[in-house]
């Protein structure tokens, strides 16, 4: 406990001497992390195919990729975020000028969860300072080497009283949110989300909640079942379905449901290769307490439905296989919480309006999966339905673009990130008014209220 107050102080008090880093430590720093991160690939890699069986492929593509596009991208856009942004002057107002100045929210806690440990602690970390903070990290304790390679980088890349690495169990992180940071950015459960702002609460500290949700596919009549079936089958084989936007269910025309599943099954298949389970490409479950949970998920789902089906699996390498459960039942127990796994409900509807109405009974999700060619179709489904993000006729893709908001509705995640909505985040907007040399505007408010003031005031009330 000693250890999390001497670095919190490490970096509260360089926070209270210096202040945030300014606009070329920020560039100096993203830059460097670019460079240490490549440099440390393999070490990466490594580490996830240490902790979670993660393919090399997927290390690069869904860790590494992914971040340092996102610090190219704020090195190729910083300069415009920064800037201090001039605003219009309200008639009333005249004789003052307005801008807005981005600051850093100061010293900033960032908590991680397991799933994607490198990316979900580095995509944060490079916003918080792109917009120029101080950061504690705590990684999830469940990736405990991909833990260690994000404290040794981060070592290598800032100084101490800049971005620190706690590394710890769950006890850490309770005991970090007691403290006043400036701000917390948290992925991980909805569960401990809500303890999370409980805590901030205490302090008066904002929030980010970049949590889960059951995020549902629908696939329209229009649409190719077979294509469909392919895009949701690798969206639900990349990480085994361990993913926060992973597709949780499908709804689909009640006479395509053995097609899709054929579909599914055949291209599961395909991506699996010979070696089956025990391919190298194919990620494991994080551990045997999820695995478990996913076994009695599946049993549960399976006697709700009346079948008898097993799941392939390899309690060795904690490996299950990609698999379509048929649900004829909305009040399966499979459909009670986010699988986070690579099992994959199937719905059928005669009355897609129907089921429609079933599906905004849900939390809101993280993302919503449409797949359509009728585009008044899909615009019909966005109108009528609530989530955190979307992709039409493709899966996942809506993460990757770092022009666009990423992050939940509701019970899904609170605040936004990537890209300049990331830097926004980490950043308070001070807002400044400079009188000019004329005289105040405000002088007219001082009293005596006489009749002429009367009247002056009144047609302010009716016409600005
Ligand atoms: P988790 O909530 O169990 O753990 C995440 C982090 O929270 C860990 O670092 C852990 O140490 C910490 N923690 C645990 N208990 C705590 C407490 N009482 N107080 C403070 N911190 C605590 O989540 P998880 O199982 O690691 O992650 C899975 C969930 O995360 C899924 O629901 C998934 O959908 C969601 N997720 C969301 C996103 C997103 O971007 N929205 C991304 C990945 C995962």
């Amino acid at each position: 406990m000693e250890k999390i107050e001497e670095i919190c102080n490490t970096i509260s008090e360089s926070y209270l001497n210096k202040a945030g880093i300014n606009y070329k430590e920020r560039i100096y720093y993203l830059k460097k992390l670019e460079m240490v991160i490549l440099d440390q690939k393999v070490n990466i890699q490594n580490a996830l195919f240490q902790d979670l069986r993660k393919s090399s492929f997927e290390t690069d593509t869904t860790e590494i990729f992914t971040v340092l596009t996102e610090i190219r991208h704020c090195l190729r856009n910083l300069h415009h975020w920064v800037r201090h942004t001039a605003v219009l002057t309200p008639i009333p107002m005249i004789g003052t000028s307005s801008y807005i100045i981005p600051e850093p929210k100061g010293m900033v806690l960032i908590i991680a969860p397991w799933n994607y440990p490198f990316n979900l602690c580095i995509s944060p970390l490079l916003s918080a300072i792109a917009a120029g903070n101080r950061v504690l990290i705590k990684p999830s304790e469940f990736c405990p080497l991909t833990a260690e390679i994000i404290k040794k980088i981060v070592n290598i890349v800032f100084p101490k009283d800049v971005v620190a690495v706690l590394n710890g169990d769950y006890s850490v992180a309770e005991a970090l949110v007691k403290l006043p940071f400036h701000h917390i950015f948290y992925t991980g459960s909805s569960r401990v989300g809500k303890l999370i702002m409980a805590a901030a609460a205490e302090n008066l500290t904002s929030i980010t909640l970049e949590l889960g949700g059951k995020s549902p596919c629908i696939i329209d009549v229009s649409f190719s079942i077979q294509l469909a079936a392919e895009r949701i089958a690798f969206a639900k084989f990349i990480n085994a379905g361990q993913t926060c936007i992973a597709p949780d269910f499908v709804l689909l025309p009640k006479a395509k449901i053995k097609q899709f599943i054929d579909c599914f099954n055949t291209v599961v298949d395909k991506m699996l290769g010979e070696s089956k389970l025990q391919s190298k490409e194919y990620t494991g479950i994080i551990n045997s307490k999820h695995f478990n949970r996913l076994h009695t998920l599946w049993s549960a789902a399976c006697e709700s439905e009346g079948y008898d089906y097993t799941l392939d699996s390899d309690a060795s390498s904690l490996k299950i296989k990609p698999t379509c459960i048929q649900i004829e039942k909305w009040s399966n127990p499979i459909m009670n919480e986010e699988i986070f796994g690579p099992i994959l409900p199937v719905i059928g509807y005669e009355d897609l309006q129907a089921s429609i109405a079933v599906l905004n009974q849900f939390h809101r999700p993280l993302n919503l999966y449409i797949f359509s060619n009728n585009d008044s179709m899909i615009n019909h489904i966005l109108k009528q339905t609530r989530s955190g993000g979307v992709t039409i006729n493709e899966c996942l893709l809506n993460y990757c673009n770092n022009n666009l908001p990423f992050g939940g509705d509701g019970n899904s995640g609170l605040g936004k990130t990537h890209g300049k909505f990331g830097f926004d985040v980490f950043s308070h907007f001070r807002a400044v008014t400079k009188q000019s040399k004329l005289p105040s505007g405000l002088l007219f408010f001082y009293p005596p209220y006489t009749p002429l003031k009367n009247k002056i005031k009144d047609l302010l009330v009716k016409y600005f």
